[in-house]
């Protein structure tokens, strides 16, 4: 009977299950791995303040009023949200009614396709390339003749780290009848934001995290830029206290934090450069070019080697024997004792 009761659109829904495995090197879901300890000792100190018998502040607004700052932007073009899944949410079920569609490009991040699927909008999809780089022609193509309502770019994408130039965005936005979300998750690592162009177009939305480069993955805050008017729209389906006290004291102590961590966030983008070398030395593996905390590569065996490393507490990121990312392995760029772990296991499987 539940069965029946549910939507036509839920029924067929396969849900996004992370795997809960614990391992003595974690390097499946691009976290930073080198922030903790120092993070904690503050946030436990900060924790004296909290007041956990109140509602939270339903607005976060010193949280946004410090991104306000940093990026030049006003308050009114910001919204915190409980992790960037949760705006993707927002987005969706502010513009895209049943039958309405999204268009995504991919691989990509699944949350897009089935927020929408629960919303009952159709996603259509225009795959990435042989060596998954951004197709502009063809996805403008598409979305004229798709008009869908909101379009999702991925910059750079997750799982391939793939990006796409700035000028190609802008083509997309310049063309697009709908709302343009350029899902910049992992931005850090690049350093090339769109968020300047919030100023020029008003259907712009750049999402943001503090889930990757500054460690919070637990702590569930992302946050969104975008003009006033388009804010204002989201925020009509925003639900009240969706980031908690605890989670807001969190992000800023984070934030009050961000010298040390952008060092950090410079370690790891020349140990993504370090492995990327390691791993080119390796045969029969293809590397995808990464901007991101984490790298793709497709090699021969890689279900076996992903079970090895797995059983030696490496935990990596594998995809699956369907569709476009059949035989690849995705690792996330961890501490250094990390990755050397990572890599000599592998170097080791290799020469097996
Ligand atoms: N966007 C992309 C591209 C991602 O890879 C992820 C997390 N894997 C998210 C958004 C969601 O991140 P969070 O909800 O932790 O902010």
């Amino acid at each position: 009977m539940i069965e029946e009761l549910l939507k036509d659109s839920v029924k067929s829904l396969t849900p996004y299950k992370p795997k809960n495995l614990v391992a003595k090197a974690k390097l499946d879901a691009n976290e930073n791995n080198h922030v903790a300890l120092k993070l904690n000792e503050k946030i436990l100190e900060s924790f004296k303040n909290l007041k956990i018998n109140q509602y939270p502040d339903s607005d976060s607004t010193i949280i946004r009023e410090m991104l306000a700052r940093d990026f030049g932007f006003s308050v009114d073009e910001i919204i915190l949200g409980c992790g960037s899944d949760q705006l993707i949410t927002l987005i969706i079920n502010a513009f895209v009614d049943k039958g309405d569609k999204i268009l995504i490009h991919t691989p990509t991040f699944d949350m897009y396709r089935i927020t929408n699927q629960v919303a009952g909008g159709i996603t259509i999809e225009v795959p990435l390339g042989e060596n998954f780089e951004f197709n502009c022609k063809e996805f403008i193509r598409v979305m004229i003749s798709e008009r869908p309502k909101v379009v999702f770019l991925t910059n750079p994408n997750n799982p391939t780290g793939g990006v796409i130039p700035k000028d190609e965005i802008i083509q997309v936005i310049e063309n697009c009848p709908g709302i343009v979300a350029i899902d910049e998750a992992y931005m850090e690592f690049y350093k090339d934001s769109a968020i300047d162009l919030v100023r020029k177009y008003n259907n712009v939305v750049v999402l943001r995290t503090l889930s990757k480069a500054f460690g919070l993955a637990g702590a569930r805050v992302g946050y969104s830029i975008a003009s006033e008017e388009l804010t204002e729209a989201i925020n009509r389906v925003k639900p009240p206290y969706n980031v908690s006290s605890v989670d807001q004291l969190v992000a800023r102590v984070c934030l009050e934090n961000k010298g040390w961590i952008m060092e950090v966030i410079d370690e790891i983008i020349s140990e993504r450069e370090r492995v990327k070398e390691r791993l080119t030395a390796l045969s029969d593996i293809k590397i995808f070019n990464s901007e991101a905390n984490f790298i793709l590569f497709s090699i021969r065996n890689a279900k076996e080697i992903y079970e090895y490393l797995l059983n030696k507490g490496v935990l990596i990121r594998y995809f699956g024997e369907k569709g476009p990312l059949t035989g690849c392995l995705r690792v996330s760029i961890g501490t250094r004792e990390e990755n050397n772990l990572f890599l000599e296991l592998l170097e080791g499987y290799v020469q097996l």
